[in-house]
């Protein structure tokens, strides 16, 4: 069982990287007497209240058998209460997994509209998931759509990118709820940021807060370029509340957990930081009437704080954030003339070949 604390504390403290961060192995590793996590893609984060357990996410499709193989290791109490964080597919997709529990199934009241949206859209999910994780799932096991047709999964769901047999939240709401297991108080509070189904969960009694993808040990993954509206701003708004109810130990859904008060609060302090001088700086520009050329040109992180351990930009990075930042602000045109109603591809590249 890896000691995580002492791996993300030394990571962070000394700002060096010397192992992987978001580390995909399906095993479990307690931080606690009662509170554990299972580091997968994405982690399960499972808490033993004494009457059931309590899971936040399911982690994705192809992982989900694994997680719940680890968890019921540890426990073989009932999971009483499933609670997503937002409905990505990493987080819902192993949920048939657990179904045998029959679990409260808590989430933001957006995630059911979400998971209308992938069957509305399924083929475009499987298309750009292909084009995201295709590339690297044989080696790493990360792709989160199409499921194999495992023991509990219909053969009929192998062209779905979730199964049909995805649990949907029946406990949901809409800007804070508060869940009593056992004698502890879980408080689920929304907030946009990656997604506009997001929750973050405090546990007063214990100073724990679930991060879900406000935290992913990675640039902020605010600008996906295949993916539908995010909200940096609002994000950064997310990470100043957790700050202010002073955590002791942070799980993200994604990466290593962080424990100290102090230093979760650099951690999402300099989190909230770069979103919102991002923010800032493409709306001063904007107002100027820049063009988004220019934009992506002219503003830019520093890159000592690209260098941090929780904010490289390996999986999303600032130029597609300004993208989103300009669409949410400012509609899909880039501002140039020549691309409002733009010729073909083929018939620009037939000119630019003549003119060769
Ligand atoms: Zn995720």
């Amino acid at each position: 069982m890896a000691d995580l604390i002492d791996i993300s504390t030394r990571i962070i403290d000394s700002g060096v990287v010397d192992q992987m961060v978001n580390r995909v192995t399906n095993e479990l590793s307690e931080l606690g007497d009662d509170l554990a996590i299972i580091e997968s893609f994405s982690h399960c984060v499972a808490f033993d209240s004494g009457d059931g357990v309590v899971c936040f996410d399911a982690s994705g499709v192809h992982t989900g058998e694994a997680v719940v193989a680890a968890l019921k290791k540890w426990r073989t109490d009932r999971v009483a209460n499933l609670v997503y964080t937002h409905g990505h597919a990493d987080h819902v997709g192993g949920s048939t997994y657990f179904a045998a529990d029959q679990p409260t199934v808590t989430g933001h009241r957006n995630v059911n509209t979400r998971l209308d949206r992938y069957d509305y859209t399924n083929n475009w999910n499987l298309i750009i998931n292909a084009r995201q994780f295709g590339g690297v799932s044989g080696q790493l096991n990360l792709s989160i759509g199409e499921a194999q047709g495992g023991a509990t999964i219909d053969i009929a769901d192998a062209r779905r990118f979730l199964p049909s047999t995805t649990l949907r939240p029946t406990d949901t709401f809409d800007a804070d709820h508060t869940m009593t297991v056992g004698d502890t108080t879980i408080e689920l509070h929304h907030a946009r940021g990656e997604t506009d189904d997001h929750l973050w969960a405090w546990l007063p009694n214990r100073k724990w807060l679930m991060a879900g993808d406000f935290v992913i040990w990675n640039f902020p993954n605010a600008g996906n370029p295949q993916k539908v509206q995010r909200y940096p701003a609002e994000w950064a708004a997310a990470l100043r509340s957790m700050i202010a109810v002073g955590p002791e130990l942070l799980v993200p859904a994604h990466g290593l957990p962080i424990a100290g008060r102090q230093r979760i609060a650099t951690v999402l302090g300099e989190i909230a930081d770069t979103l919102e001088t991002l923010v800032a700086d493409v709306i001063a520009l904007m107002n100027q009437g820049a063009s988004l050329d220019t934009i992506i040109h002219t503003v830019s992180v520093p890159a000592e704080t690209l260098a941090k351990p929780y904010l490289r930009p390996m999986y999303d990075e600032p130029e597609f954030v300004i993208r989103n930042i300009w669409r949410q602000y400012g509609g899909w045109w880039d501002g140039a003339a020549s691309r409002l109603k733009p010729s073909p591809d083929a018939q620009l590249a037939t000119v630019i070949a003549e003119l060769a």
